[in-house]
């Protein structure tokens, strides 16, 4: 039997193909039927040419909720019928990094194409009718009937990676934060500085409308050719903290130096260039902290799970979308072209 999926089939070449039906991983994995898949800034690197492997004709994605229709014989946790949350990143489960949640830093994954599902042809993607979860115990949690699909899929990548990025930069009470890209993403961000209690958040994109969602949410808008000069008058010297949500060499320098003296600066942009030059006398003389890296969604899942049952945290703010996985190519068209009104797009493979 064969299942409807977006394939990438080439650079600004993604579109509805039919692969094999998913088959159990092994006796620790399960089938979802996929109910809601986010498309996801990362799978833009993808879609533009610059993807995570050379591989062509593999279904992408990494971001879903579902219910689950067959189960391994040694699962423990999950049943059919239950309905869950699929982490993006991906853990053997067994290793002292995943005992700690750690995903990312899992000892049993020879690199990032084996801890996320859709980034090359070796763990088919979540944009799909059916997806296969390995070691599905350690990467799936049930989510709560409160918790609705487009919240789900934001929770199982974007609002973790943002609250990572914020955890790990830091920031506490009454710091002054920037966030750098307002894609969805960086609008998690701006929600999650505010929910860790962040006195002011600058919100920096290219995009007005962009920033005028931000400034929806809480955050005030840096409507400026110069954000680094508004930033450090409005502050006397600059934020506390940096997020940067692009992962460009220009975002990346802007959060380092938006910052003041001793600021903390959060990469979670997925950064493609070898080559970056960090300005060593800046950062020196700064003391800056710097730090980067790939979410554990796991390990942010049960924080962020309650903060959004809560009323804390609403990730579904940032959807603006939910379409058909059918109308796929159209909604990549839309994403990558940043196009007016049109933030997290949410696929329904069922339409
Ligand atoms: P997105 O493409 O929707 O958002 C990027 C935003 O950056 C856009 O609003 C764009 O207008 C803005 N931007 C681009 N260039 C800019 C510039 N020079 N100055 C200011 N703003 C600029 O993507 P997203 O889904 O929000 O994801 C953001 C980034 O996070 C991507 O690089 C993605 O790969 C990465 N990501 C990382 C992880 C992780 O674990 N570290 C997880 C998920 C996503
Ligand atoms: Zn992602
Ligand atoms: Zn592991």
């Amino acid at each position: 039997m064969a299942v409807k999926a977006l394939v990438y089939q080439g650079p600004q070449d993604i579109a509805p193909a039919e692969v094999a039906d998913p088959t159990l991983p092994d006796e620790r994995g399960v089938i979802v039927r996929v109910t809601a898949a986010g498309i996801c800034g990362s799978d833009l690197h993808i879609y533009g040419g610059h993807g995570f492997s050379s591989d062509i004709g593999f279904c992408v994605g990494h971001e879903a909720v579902g219910e689950i229709v067959e189960v391994g014989p040694a699962v423990r946790r999950f049943a059919v019928g239950e309905r869950v949350l699929v982490s993006a990143s991906v853990g053997c489960g067994q290793c002292p990094a995943c005992f700690a949640g750690l995903v990312a830093r899992c000892e049993n994954v020879a690199g990032p194409l084996d801890a996320c599902y859709g980034l090359s042809a070796k763990l088919q993607g979540a944009q799909a009718e059916y997806l296969a979860v390995p070691r599905a115990d350690f990467n799936l949690v049930h989510l709560p009937d409160s918790i609705s699909d487009d919240a789900g899929v934001v929770l199982s990548d974007n609002a973790a990676t943002a609250w990572y990025g914020a955890r790990r930069a830091r920031i506490a009470p009454g710091d002054t934060v920037t966030v750098i890209g307002l894609g969805p993403v960086g609008l998690m961000a701006v929600q999650s500085a505010l929910a860790m209690g962040a006195s002011r958040v600058f919100a920096v994109d290219l995009i007005l409308e962009r920033r005028l969602r931000a400034a929806e949410l809480g955050a005030e808008p840096v409507d400026s050719d110069e954000p680094k000069k508004l930033i450090r008058e409005l502050t006397g010297g600059g934020s506390d903290v940096a997020i940067e949500a692009v992962g460009a060499d220009a975002t990346i320098t802007l959060a380092m130096s938006v910052v003041r003296r001793g600021g903390r600066v959060g990469v979670v942009g997925v950064s493609q260039n070898p080559n970056f030059t960090m300005h060593m006398p800046l950062a020196q003389v700064k003391e800056l902290e710097f730090t980067i890296g790939l979410c554990s969604v796991q390990y942010e899942l049960p924080t962020i799970l309650r903060l959004t049952a809560a009323g804390r945290l609403n990730p579904e703010a940032v959807v603006s979308h939910r379409l058909p996985l059918s109308d796929g190519a159209d909604a990549y068209r839309r994403f990558a072209g940043r196009e007016d009104g049109v933030s997290k797009i949410v696929l329904d493979p069922a339409r």
